[in-house]
């Protein structure tokens, strides 16, 4: 195991934040994993660094999660379950399974990061969270060292959440994630923009990979590429309210647009709020908004992690100011 003093976390944040690591490891597999969880420094589980903000120097160990391997643990007529370890390319795991015509993860197409991190919060898109396919994961306890099994239930899944961003926060280390995925697959292209998409190449019996192009267009098309301009995705979560409360904010303004979820509960786009807070585009200093939607913060440069920070806070602020919403945070600080 190679221990490297004072790395810089440039290349290994989304954000471009140029922090440093006291020391970071990459771990291949679990004996490697096993020995760098062995100190008495703070320790930082890593994927791709593309839900993290990195505020000042990380004083701990950083462990740089690369174990690779996907595999079928069992199938019948309809279904398979694959297994995937937690260091692989998110994406890369998600064209696997388009390739074999494998439908329930495909329109989480193109979300940066690795397998281990997407249970964290739950990833989702167009209409999918992983909750949906997601059978089981394995998690190694960073205490103990034992390796326990959580069913999705046991996952607490909810909107970018699990107990792993709660209770277990930094606890157990996601080393794999089976999902279950079906081999007579449902489309559900029903997300406005999707549908669009396959109309416009007059598609009306689309495939999985029909989807799942589809998505990677859209999302390319409508995301900054973090390789040229840092940023890690929505920075914070679309809040839900009450039906009373939104339809006090609907009366002020009649285009406030909508979704209703269960329990009387409204979920608001958060960047529609901060888009009206008038910071759509808007820069200060080396981070901004992105000029196509107001919820992507961006590094225009060499931000650093405490000025994205303040600026979050300075977003807000406005946001509760205006309409009364608090604004939570999709990011992880470090
Ligand atoms: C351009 C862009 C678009 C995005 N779009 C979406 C989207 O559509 N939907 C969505 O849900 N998210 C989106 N995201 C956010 C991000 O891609 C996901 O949250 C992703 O799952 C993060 O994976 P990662 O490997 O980069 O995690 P990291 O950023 O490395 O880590 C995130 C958190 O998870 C913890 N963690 C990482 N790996 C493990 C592990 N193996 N075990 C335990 N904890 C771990 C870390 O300690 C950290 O707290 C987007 C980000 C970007 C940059």
């Amino acid at each position: 195991m190679k221990i490297i003093d004072n790395k810089s976390l440039k290349e290994h944040n989304t954000f471009g934040i140029d922090a440093s690591a006291k020391e970071f490891v990459t771990v291949k597999n679990i004996d490697e994993l096993k020995e760098a969880l062995q100190t008495d420094l703070e320790i930082l589980i890593l994927g791709g660094g593309s839900n993290v903000l990195f505020t000042k120097d990380f004083p701990g160990r950083v462990i740089k999660n690369e174990i690779k391997g996907i595999s079928t643990v069992r199938e019948n007529d309809n279904n398979v379950l694959i297994k995937a370890m937690g260091g692989e390319v998110w994406h890369e795991f998600v064209l696997y399974t388009v390739n074999q015509n494998l439908g329930g993860i495909e329109n989480l197409s193109l979300i940066p990061g690795t397998v281990g991190a997407a249970p964290m919060q739950n990833i989702g898109a167009y209409g999918t969270e992983i909750k949906d396919t997601l059978e089981s994961l394995e998690a190694l306890e960073i205490e103990t060292g034992a390796i326990k099994k959580f069913t999705a239930n046991e996952c607490n899944f909810g909107y970018r959440s699990s107990i792993f961003k709660n209770e277990l926060k930094n606890k157990f280390f996601i080393i794999s994630a089976t999902f279950n995925l079906s081999k007579s697959p449902i489309i559900n292209a029903s997300y406005g923009k999707v549908a669009d998409s396959l109309h416009e190449k007059a598609i009306s019996n689309p495939t999985v990979k029909d989807v799942s192009d589809a998505i990677i267009n859209i999302r390319s098309s409508k995301l900054p590429d973090w390789r040229k301009i840092g940023n890690a995705g929505s920075f914070f979560k679309n809040p839900v309210i009450n039906k009373k409360y939104f339809l006090k904010i609907k009366q002020k303004y009649p285009d406030v647009p909508s979704f209703e979820i269960p329990e009387n509960q409204i979920k608001i786009p958060a960047g529609w709020l901060i888009e009206k807070c008038g910071f759509r585009g808007k820069t200060k200093g080396n981070t901004g908004t992105y000029e196509k939607q107001a919820l992507i913060i961006i590094n225009k440069g060499n931000a650093t992690g405490l000025e994205i920070l303040n600026f979050s806070k300075e977003i807000q602020r406005c946001v509760k100011n205006k309409f009364g919403i608090k604004l939570d945070t999709e990011v992880n600080f470090y």
